[in-house]
């Protein structure tokens, strides 16, 4: 392992490794120990410009856009097991970059592998349609392309999975790739591409940027050889790229922020719904575009949740995510320790009640405790922005008008996930068809699956990942009309 760190990291473009031509480098910091633990090369325009033109050969005259399905099905297959073959691998590079405990990257990466055969399983079943169009004398019918070269943006928050599960869906549509991941956690994804050369991916099918968003990201949102962008990361950079996006209108989906609901009702189970409730915001930190920051709890059972979640977060054991016990690992980096650490602030002098946490755990390493809020208001900073800490916010509700619930609860510019607990089927339906969110979860934690459609409504994005839908967020319609 420690002759990955200290290779010297480049850029995977054509099938190969080559340097920057700039002199900048990126220094990886172990956020648990605040060491670096790797230098990367940092692209920028040049480089971008040289992955995009592989990857425009490789859609224009390489062989994946035309290669039979089967094919393309089972090098995705072959990257699958050559993954799974270093799970291990690549769940120690997740944690000693990300920080997230090894319980965590060890599911990603399986998770990763996951993505990848379901959706090379999908290559084969992409089909057209038969119109019956209104004129009796013409045959019609439509068919699916892949839209092209496709720029992948992906965050620091779970970088391998979130890389891996972008370019699986692309591949199966037959497009070509240039992943630039978050400059904050490129390890795993410059290891994914010595893993693509392992599978024999066709040169330029996948080239990978490391970079700064500033730079290498901006350059490939701006590239007009680019004919979508798939991005996953804050708003304020997603409503940039809209922006960026214009010059040769290329496709925009976007994955971005959320604020979501946690709704507890009395009728719910709380001995699940409290660890439940708890582990949807502190987990990997609460580093998770859908983590139940807002935890509504009818007032009957508003104190014996808050206790419970307050116990359960005083006995979750913070740590180094290589320590086997550790249940939360690190913040990500001494911004995100400083971004969170403000939240808390700005709560406590808008006048919130700490009831649990608050602090950040030792010294070294970006260590916090898992913090339960209460007394908050509708205006308050850490109610209104995505905090993307463990920091949830407790707040009570009276009434049973499920009306007034998702009112509360849809009081928000996000609209990504929101979870209920309860036992009444019927309230659940009802309150899942109010909530403005693209995933509801009920009596359960995360259910991201790749055959489950995901993505945001309002400001949490564009487009959908995963399922039938994520795929064809890859293609293009053609219709053929025949005279007969
Ligand atoms: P970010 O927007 O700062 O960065 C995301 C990626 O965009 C990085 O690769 C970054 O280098 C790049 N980038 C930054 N500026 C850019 C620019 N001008 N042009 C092109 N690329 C640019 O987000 P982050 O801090 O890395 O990630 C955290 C955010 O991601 C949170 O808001 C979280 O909710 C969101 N997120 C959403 C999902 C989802 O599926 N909806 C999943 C994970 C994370």
């Amino acid at each position: 392992m420690s002759a990955f760190l200290s290779k010297r990291h480049g850029m995977f473009i054509n099938g190969d490794w080559t340097d920057s031509s700039a002199d900048e480098t990126i220094a990886v910091i172990d956020p648990a120990t605040e060491e670096v633990i790797a230098t990367v090369q940092a692209g920028g325009e040049a480089e971008v410009d040289r992955a995009v033109r592989a990857a425009r050969a490789a859609f224009d005259n390489g062989p994946w856009p035309n290669m039979a399905p089967i094919d393309r099905m089972m090098i995705m297959l072959r990257l699958a097991d050559v993954i799974e073959a270093a799970a291990d691998e690549i769940a120690f590079l997740e944690t000693i970059d990300n920080g997230m405990p090894m319980w965590l990257s060890t599911g990603a990466a399986a998770k990763a592998v996951l993505h990848l055969r379901h959706f090379a399983g999908i290559c084969g079943r992409l089909g057209g349609q038969v119109h019956n169009v209104t004129q009796p004398d013409i045959h019609a019918y439509s068919i699916k392309e892949p839209v092209g070269v496709v720029g992948a943006i992906t965050p620091w928050n779970f970088p391998f999975v979130m890389a891996v599960a972008k370019m699986a869906q692309a591949l199966a549509a037959g497009c070509t790739v240039v992943l630039k991941p978050s400059e904050i956690t490129p390890l795993s994804a410059l290891r994914l591409g010595e893993l693509i050369q392992q599978a024999g991916f066709p040169d330029g099918v996948v080239n990978i940027i490391v970079g700064y968003g500033r730079d290498a990201g901006k350059a490939l949102v701006e590239h007009l050889l680019v004919d979508k962008i798939s991005f996953t990361g804050s708003t304020a950079t997603g409503k940039w790229i809209v922006q960026a996006a214009a010059g040769n209108l290329k496709r925009v989906t976007l994955e971005l922020g959320g604020k979501s609901p946690t709704i507890v009702f009395p009728d719910a189970d709380v001995e699940r719904a409290v660890p439940g409730a708890a582990m949807a915001v502190f987990a990997n930190s609460g580093q998770v575009c859908v983590a139940g920051s807002r935890l509504f709890i009818h007032r009957k059972i508003f104190d014996k949740m808050v206790d419970g979640i307050s116990a359960f977060a005083a006995n979750l054991k913070v740590g180094s995510g290589l320590d086997a016990d550790s249940q939360i690992g690190p913040l990500v980096s001494r911004d995100q320790l400083d971004r969170v650490s403000g939240f808390i602030e700005s709560g406590i002098n808008e006048g919130a009640h700490v009831v649990h946490g608050g602090k950040r755990v030792g010294d070294a390493g970006y260590f916090v405790q898992p913090t339960v809020v209460a007394e908050t208001h509708g205006d308050m900073r850490i109610i209104k922005e995505e905090i993307f800490g463990p920091v949830v916010a407790a707040i009570p509700f009276d009434d049973d008008d499920l009306d007034q619930i998702a009112a509360r609860a849809n009081d928000t510019n996000y609209g990504l996930a929101a979870y209920i607990w309860s036992s009444d089927a019927s309230k659940i339906h009802k309150l899942a068809r109010k909530l403005r969110a693209g995933l509801i979860q009920v009596n359960g934690g995360t259910a991201l699956d790749p055959a489950l459609p995901f993505g945001g409504f309002k400001e949490s994005g564009w487009g959908r990942e995963y399922g039938a839908e994520g795929v064809e967020a890859y293609m293009e319609t053609k219709s053929v009309a025949i005279q007969l």
